[in-house]
């Protein structure tokens, strides 16, 4: 992961023009408060449409600058993956969300955690190690660990995306195709992977509701999804509706603030805890 950092060490602050507004991220305040662990891990739990039931959680990361206040995920995300400040912001995701969450883990409700990868991360030398090092550091299961990967990842470089996905899923790790449908990865991949889990992109499960072709195209995605073994989950769910159209057409889970928003840590561990085997 050093070399991402190597690679893109000469950007040290770079202007991103959000729809409102610039923020501008100064490169030595991001690493500072990555590396001081000033970064807050917030968990959205992830509920099975059948029985409503809380499985697991999604990892996101928070942060609240002293110079900034809170800057948006996307704008600080974003940043850390053109300075190369994305290596060091991973190892403090991965380690922050095993720390915090290793204990409910272990227990025998079996739950979730995912963590997100930026496309990068995946392939970059040294990232099977940091994955397997800390699960063992935190003393782990691999098979409680989904790893949540973007379509534009397989982009890159397909075909190292299979291997190391391959070798991961060999280890007990879970893979999920985050934000599908918004990237532009060849169906041709969606049989290649060694994923288990599906998560169609927000904008689509909006038109759930009111726009009828919409509604079919979602159906179709979790149809196709089924149909190569993936379970599906459906990003942003705003309300009820929604989840019964979505309960309608087969698909397994929901994650949105209708059954709950992103939170810190210590408020969702306790609802991991009552969680029904995945
Ligand atoms: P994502 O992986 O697609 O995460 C889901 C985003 O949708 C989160 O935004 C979440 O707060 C938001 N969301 C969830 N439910 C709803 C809903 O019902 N309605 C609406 N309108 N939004 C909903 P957030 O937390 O701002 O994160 C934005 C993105 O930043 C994430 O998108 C992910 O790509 C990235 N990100 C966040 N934390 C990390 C991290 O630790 N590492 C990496 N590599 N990326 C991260
Ligand atoms: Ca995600
Ligand atoms: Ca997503
Ligand atoms: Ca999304």
């Amino acid at each position: 992961l050093a070399c991402l950092a190597a690679e893109r060490e000469e950007t040290r602050t770079a202007l991103y023009r959000p729809e409102e507004g610039a923020v501008r991220i100064e490169h030595a305040e991001l690493h500072e408060a990555v590396a001081g662990n000033q970064l807050q891990v917030h968990l959205q739990p992830f509920v099975e449409v059948a029985s409503r039931r809380i499985i697991g959680a999604e990892s996101l990361a928070r942060w609240t600058s002293a110079r900034l206040g809170p800057v948006r995920p996307d704008q600080f995300i974003t940043f850390a993956e053109r300075t190369g400040l994305i290596g060091e912001l991973t190892r403090w995701s991965i380690n922050a969300t095993l720390r915090l969450c290793a204990e409910v883990l272990r227990s025998p409700e079996a739950p979730l955690v995912s963590i997100n990868l930026s496309p990068r991360v995946l392939i970059a030398p040294g990232f099977e190690q940091l994955i397997t090092g800390a699960l063992t550091f935190w003393n782990v299961p691999a098979t409680s660990v989904l790893l949540e990967v973007t379509e534009t990842a397989l982009m890159e470089d397909p075909e190292r995306c299979v291997a190391v996905m391959t070798r991961l899923r060999d280890r007990g790790l879970r893979i999920a195709i985050d934000d599908f449908g918004v990237g532009q990865a060849s169906l041709s991949y969606l049989k290649r992977l060694p994923a288990s889990k599906l998560k169609i992109d927000r904008t689509f499960i909006m038109d759930v509701v009111g726009d009828d072709r919409g509604a079919r195209l979602v159906h179709s995605i979790i149809d196709l999804a089924h149909r190569l073994g993936l379970q599906v989950v459906a990003e942003g769910v705003e309300d009820e509706a929604t989840l019964l159209r979505l309960a309608e057409m087969g698909c397994d889970l929901v994650q949105g603030y209708h059954t709950g928003r992103p939170a810190p840590a210590a408020e969702v561990l306790p609802l991991l805890v009552q969680a029904a085997p995945a």
